[in-house]
């Protein structure tokens, strides 16, 4: 009995360091995110390392959004909405409800965490722009020019080492540099 595959299977020249550049390497798609992975000849279906990561992430059970700002431990003096005062984080009962609550700007956006696959296709994104933009470089005559280059090389060099600046919008950046490299 043959099993029918309905994934896609290519098979490709050894690129990486633990492969014979003379050899052929099967690939296959992952069934879950489409990448192409090595596999084995045998293999009818198969399911890419990120993949099973993103899989084996620990769950954050119960978290909820705190309506306090960042940083309020730090605070001298901090009061929550519903009067509590805090000294350094410290609660000091006494003084509960004789001031007026700390104003602060809540995020609307709880902080989503990044998948994996998210960073990879962040970091993917920056090294492209990054090549291009090297080689833009070196085409470039006037300062002028350059700077702008340089400043996006600034940016897309940070996110290829997964830091990513504070607000940092990861679809605004897929949208605009991802096809556009
Ligand atoms: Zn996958």
């Amino acid at each position: 009995m043959t099993e029918k595959i309905t994934y896609a299977v290519e098979y490709r020249k050894g690129t990486k360091w633990n492969q014979n550049k003379d050899s052929l390497y099967r690939y296959m798609e992952c069934k879950l995110c489409g990448q192409m992975v090595v596999a084995g000849e045998e293999a009818i279906a198969i399911t890419c390392s990120d993949c099973v990561n993103e899989l084996s992430d620990p769950v954050e059970i119960g978290y909820k959004k705190s309506d306090k700002p960042r940083g309020w431990t730090l605070m001298k003096e901090f009061i929550d909405k519903d009067g509590n005062v805090y000294h350094r984080g410290v609660e000091q009962p006494k003084l509960k409800g004789t001031l007026t609550p700390t104003a602060f700007e809540k995020s609307d956006k709880p902080a989503k965490r990044m998948t994996k696959k998210e960073k990879h296709e962040l970091i993917s994104t920056a090294a492209i722009n990054l090549h291009k933009l090297k080689k833009q470089l070196e085409h470039t005559r006037w300062k002028k020019d350059k700077k702008v280059i340089l400043s996006e090389i600034k940016l897309h060099t940070k996110i290829a080492m997964n830091k990513f600046p504070r607000n940092f919008d990861t679809n605004k950046y897929l949208d605009t540099y991802k096809n556009n490299a």
